[in-house]
C-alpha cells in the first residue's frame, strides 16, 4: 500500500469510527469484532487496485450476466452461441461441485467470468416498500444469513478464480445518522474485509441508494477492495440519478457495468419499467464516451431481466446496439 492509499485507508477507518461512535446505541459495537477488519490494513491492497482482473484484456468487452443454477454448462453455451466473450456468474449454491464444473464450462467455452454475482437468502421484494425491509445486508431480521452467503461466494469465487464478489448491499440509508446505516457500514467492514483477504474486490450493485450515499458507505467501509457495479438502468428504475451524472460521483469505483435500460419511476410504490436497450431513458453514447475518457478497463455486462424466448432476442438486440455504440 502506498503512502497516499494508507492515508486515505486510515482516513476512511476514521470516519468510520467517528461514525460508529457518534451513533453507539443501535449501530454495530465500536469494539466488536466486525471493526477490527478495517483496521487490518496489509501491503495486499496494491494487488487490488482498480485495474485487476483486466491486465491484457480489451476495455468495453461485452459480456452477458447469467444465473448458472446447477448446471454452469448449458448457462456459458448460451453466452457463447450470442458470441459474448464475458460473463457475470450469479449462483446461490455454492459448493465445490458447482465450482469444478463452473471452471471446466469457462474453459471449454472461453469465457471470462468478471464476477459472482450474490444475493439472498431468503424473501427479496424489488419495489419501493418491499425492498428496504427486505434486500442485502441492510435489514436486520436476515443479515447473518446474507453476510455467511456473501462469505461462501467469496470462497466460491476464489476456487473459481474470478477476482470479484458482488451483489446489492440494500437500501443503503440515505441518513447517515441512521442506526440501520452504521450498522450496514459495520457489517459491510465484515464482508469487504473478507473478500479482502481473498484477493478479490466487492462490488456494490447501483441503483437502491443516492450515488452520493454509495460513495460515502465505501468511505465509510474505507478499504481498497470496493468499487461497484454501474448498472446504469437501476439508478433511474429506482429513480435514483441519471447515470450520466452517477458517473461523475462513482466514477474512480466502477468495475462492472450493467447494460440495461429502463423508464421512470411514475407510481411511488413501483419501481420504473425495466426495457429494451435503447428503448428506455439511458443515454448509452454519452455513458460509453464517458468510459472511454475515463479509461475504464472493464466489461459491459448486458442484463435484461425478463424471461422466456423475448430475453434472448432482446439480448442480441442489445448487443448489436452496444456494438455500434462501443465501435
Ligand atoms: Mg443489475
Amino acid at each position: 500500500m502506498t503512502g497516499k492509499n494508507r492515508r486515505e485507508f486510515l482516513r476512511g477507518t476514521a470516519a468510520t469510527a467517528a461514525v460508529m461512535f457518534s451513533v453507539g446505541r443501535g449501530g454495530a459495537s465500536p469494539s466488536s469484532g466486525i471493526f477490527k477488519g478495517a483496521f487490518s490494513g496489509t501491503s495486499e491492497g496494491t494487488a487490488m487496485q482498480r485495474a485487476y482482473g483486466n491486465a491484457g484484456k480489451k476495455p468495453l468487452r461485452l459480456g452477458l450476466i447469467v444465473g448458472i443454477g446447477g448446471d454452469p454448462e448449458a448457462a456459458l453455451a448460451k453466452v457463447k452461441a450470442l458470441g459474448l466473450p464475458t460473463c457475470q456468474a450469479y449462483a446461490e449454491d455454492f459448493t465445490d461441485a458447482l465450482a469444478g464444473k463452473l471452471v471446466a464450462a469457462l474453459e471449454k467455452h472461453g469465457i471470462e467470468a468478471t464476477s459472482i454475482v450474490v444475493g439472498g437468502p431468503g424473501k427479496e421484494v424489488w419495489d419501493f416498500y418491499g425492498g428496504p425491509a427486505t434486500i442485502g445486508l441492510v435489514p436486520r431480521e436476515t443479515r447473518a444469513a446474507r453476510v455467511a452467503q456473501i462469505k461462501k461466494a467469496s470462497e466460491f469465487a476464489k476456487r473459481v478464480g474470478v477476482p470479484a464478489v458482488q451483489t446489492h448491499a440494500g437500501f443503503i440509508p440515505e441518513n447517515p445518522n441512521d442506526p440501520l446505516y452504521v450498522e450496514t457500514v459495520g457489517t459491510l467492514i465484515d464482508v469487504v474485509g473478507y473478500c479482502r483477504k481473498n484477493g478479490q474486490n466487492f462490488r456494490y450493485e447501483t441503483g437502491q441508494e443516492t450515488p452520493i450515499t454509495l460513495l460515502r458507505a465505501m468511505r465509510d467501509v474505507g478499504l481498497d477492495n470496493q468499487g461497484v457495479n454501474f448498472d446504469v438502468a437501476n439508478l433511474i428504475l429506482y429513480g435514483k440519478a441519471n447515470p450520466v451524472d452517477a458517473i461523475e460521483i462513482l466514477g474512480p469505483y466502477v468495475q462492472g457495468v450493467h447494460a440495461k435500460d429502463g423508464l421512470w419511476p411514475t407510481n411511488p410504490k413501483e419501481l420504473g419499467e425495466e426495457v429494451a436497450i435503447g428503448k428506455g431513458k439511458v443515454d448509452f453514447p454519452q455513458i460509453v464516451a464517458r468510459l472511454k475518457e475515463m479509461k475504464y478497463p472493464g466489461a459491459v455486462t448486458i442484463e435484461r431481466e425478463i424471461s422466456g424466448p423475448q430475453q434472448m432476442e432482446d439480448v442480441r438486440g442489445a448487443k448489436e446496439y452496444l456494438e455500434r455504440v462501443i465501435g
